[in-house]
């Protein structure tokens, strides 16, 4: 049955598709049936990052509904051409960590491969918002330089393929990458960082099953679910076919106010992961992104978020509530005992 189901599905259906995604608000907006007079002021937020947005995402939203949780995250809003004091166009300061192009490495055991900088969706609260989005592909030398790099350093047992969405890249383009790592003897793990496949769960189809079933590497993937609708039977069965593959499958999630910030919504969340064989891995505090402040949650109604997720969960559905900073050897935990707390 679910052979069948991934032989029929032909190759490029996914290309297809993506090529067909929503590219104005003004589309977007009338397929959900919300009358567009209700965001008066999104033009120049548009024209700054452009709106993206699959069908297959586009239909897990609910008609009719401005405050949606999904189309608040990808639609372009006034709020973001407000400049706020503290939000920056790169704050993580990434363009300075990168010694060969299309390769951060910041982490000492691990490396972060940029295969291309387009994405499936774009969110509006995305650090990579202000970075090149038309930049093309690596070239064929780029893509040496990088396998050569990461050979110099025996300490690296991982590569996180990152992006941009790696799975913007076409199977053939993957599998020249992972037969390249496989020939470095200290390179045992291959990971994905992918919001793909929860805006386009087609992108997941044979070959790239194929693909991970094959290699000799050990394959994880970090897929990008902020709200539990977004978790509907395609993606779940996208996700069963992995998991029969042999990958491991986290999620991470950035804590955005209006989408995710109640403890209900985020229980839901990991129950839903965990119905499609995923466990959540982190949950991150926003990135301090020009033009996405007004998705910010304060580090306090975090941990309390975290708490009450350790009274209604098992530890192994609670996220680690982390922030991403300039210059540290890892992502910085959030203390969940703080000085607030000790006073309730
Ligand atoms: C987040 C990140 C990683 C992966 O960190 P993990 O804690 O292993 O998930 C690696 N490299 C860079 C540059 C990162 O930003
Ligand atoms: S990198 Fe991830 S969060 Fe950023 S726009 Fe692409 S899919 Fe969205």
């Amino acid at each position: 049955m679910i052979t069948r189901t991934i032989a029929t599905c032909q190759t490029q259906e996914w290309q297809k598709q993506l090529s067909e995604a929503f590219t104005s608000v003004k589309s977007l907006l009338e397929y959900l049936k919300i009358p567009k007079e209700q965001f008066p002021h999104w033009a120049q937020a548009e024209k700054d990052f452009p709106l993206r947005v699959p069908k297959a995402f586009a239909d897990k939203m609910s008609a009719g509904d401005i405050h949606d949780p999904l189309l608040r995250q990808v639609l372009p809003i006034h709020e973001e051409t407000i400049p706020v004091s503290g939000y920056t166009d790169d704050p993580l300061m990434e363009r300075d960590a990168n010694p060969t192009k299309g390769l951060l490495h910041k982490y000492r055991s691990r490396v972060l491969v940029i295969l291309g900088s387009a994405c499936a969706v774009h969110c509006r609260y995305c650090f990579r918002r202000h970075f090149p989005y038309q930049d093309n592909g690596l070239s064929q030398q780029e893509f040496n330089d990088i396998v050569q790099y990461v050979g110099r350093f025996p300490e690296v047992n991982e590569v996180i393929l990152s992006g941009g969405d790696p799975l913007i890249s076409s199977n053939s383009r993957l599998k020249r990458l992972i037969d390249a790592l496989e020939t470095l003897p200290h390179v045992s793990r291959i990971r994905f960082h992918t919001r793909t496949p929860v805006v386009l769960p087609d992108r997941i189809d044979a070959d790239f099953i194929s693909l991970v079933e094959n290699t000799s590497l050990q394959v994880v993937m970090v897929l990008h679910c902020n709200h539990p609708q977004e978790i509907d039977p395609a993606f779940s069965q996208a996700m069963t076919h992995l998991k029969q593959a042999g990958v491991t499958l986290l999620n991470q999630s950035v804590l955005l106010k209006g989408v995710n910030d109640n403890a209900a919504v985020l229980t839901q969340l990991s129950e839903a992961l965990f119905s499609a064989h995923i466990l959540p891995y982190y949950l991150h505090l926003l990135d301090p992104v020009a033009g996405a402040s007004h998705f910010d949650v304060e580090e306090p109604i975090g941990v309390s978020l975290i708490n009450e997720l350790l009274a209604s969960l098992p530890g192994y559905l609670v996220p680690k509530l982390v922030r991403e900073e300039a210059n540290q050897p890892s992502k910085s935990p959030i203390p969940l005992v703080n000085e607030s707390s000790n006073s309730l």
